[in-house]
């Protein structure tokens, strides 16, 4: 992504404009095992928790969708409890696994009989109503969830004819394509992630750009940027395992000198633009431990620190990560 600091300043922090919903939607919907019975449950706006008993239970699955009221950029957890899973007792259930949209998404055991998967949205789906489908060995469960639109602020940027942006090379989109991917099982973060610079918000995440009055389709603000000094220190929001160091000198032109944290279960985080890094690759760090220093380094204009933070490879609002517990 490319970072232009000097034209952000139509940006604003909306950190507080976040709901923080800590009303969750149940939905218990119970399945004769003999019968195999889809039902379709909308999970609509001020909806309560509405158990549906059509027959007595042989087995349950239970699916929790929060929050209750999501909007594009938000992370969708969902969790699915296997009240009675299939099989003996001796035996584990399998993992559930998701449907949501055209894509599949794994699941993560949290509890005994209870396995949890993040839905990332971005300013680039479309609102609506969306498909959730849950397998878990016989049975199958389709939910559908409303996620609402969300307007994000739009920057509008004149580029003299024929100049472009700094290109990426290669080889740092290949090991920060590789880095997003990670799908590590181990939950290493626990409660709300913290703020990693001091420095005051410049840019929110989800701001969208227009250059010469043309929407770049495919670019938002993948991230929230940090107007720190040069040299202040950045921490890492949350525990992980530094699973990517980068720096100009190998190549990494755009990013410039970066961080890749592993929080575990499909969540990452990366820290551009660095003057120092004090970590290396392997590393586990501990929420708020000092992993570098706010720089200039690639494609910025002035010091700040660009955070991302990944959910399945895609960017995701912090704000949400930042007040409410993922756990
Ligand atoms: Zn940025």
């Amino acid at each position: 992504m490319k970072e232009v600091r000097s034209q952000e300043s139509g940006a604003r922090s909306h950190s507080d404009e976040w709901l923080l919903s800590t009303e969750y939607f149940l939905v218990k919907l119970y399945c004769r095992a003999v019968q195999s019975v889809e039902f379709t449950t909308s999970l609509a706006l001020g909806m309560v928790a509405f158990p549906i008993a059509l027959a007595a239970p042989v087995s349950a699955l239970q699916v929790r969708v929060t929050p209750a009221n999501p909007q594009l950029g938000d992370t969708l957890s969902v969790v699915v409890q296997l009240d009675n899973p299939a099989g003996s007792k001796a035996s584990l259930p399998s993992s559930p696994t998701l449907a949501f949209g055209q894509k599949t998404y794994p699941t993560f055991l949290i509890a005994p009989n209870q396995f949890r998967a993040f839905l990332p949205t971005t300013p680039l789906d479309k609102a609506g109503t969306k498909l959730l489908r849950v397998t878990s060995d016989a049975q199958v469960q389709n939910l559908s969830v409303l996620v609402r639109n969300h307007s994000f602020p739009m920057q509008r940027i004149t580029l003299p004819p024929g100049k472009s942006g700094l290109d990426a090379t290669e080889y740092e989109m290949s090991r920060v394509a590789t880095f997003k991917q990670l799908e590590t099982p181990e939950k290493f973060w626990n409660g709300p992630f913290l703020k990693p610079n001091q420095g005051a918000i410049t840019t929110i995440y989800g701001v969208r750009r227009a250059y010469n009055g043309v929407l770049a389709k495919d670019y938002y603000h993948r991230g929230i940027d940090y107007a720190g000094a040069e040299g202040s220190p950045v921490i890492a929001p949350a525990a992980g395992r530094v699973a990517l160091v980068g720096r100009v000198s190998q190549g990494f032109r755009l990013h410039g000198n970066c961080v890749g944290i592993d929080h575990g279960q499909g969540v990452t985080s990366i820290f551009m633009h660095l003057s120092r890094i004090n970590v290396k690759e392997g590393d586990f760090v501990q929420a708020g431990q000092v992993i570098g220093a706010v720089g200039s380094t690639g494609a910025a204009t002035g010091p700040h620190l660009h955070w991302g933070l990944y959910v399945q490879g895609k960017s995701v609002d912090p704000v949400p990560w930042r007040n409410h517990k993922f756990n």
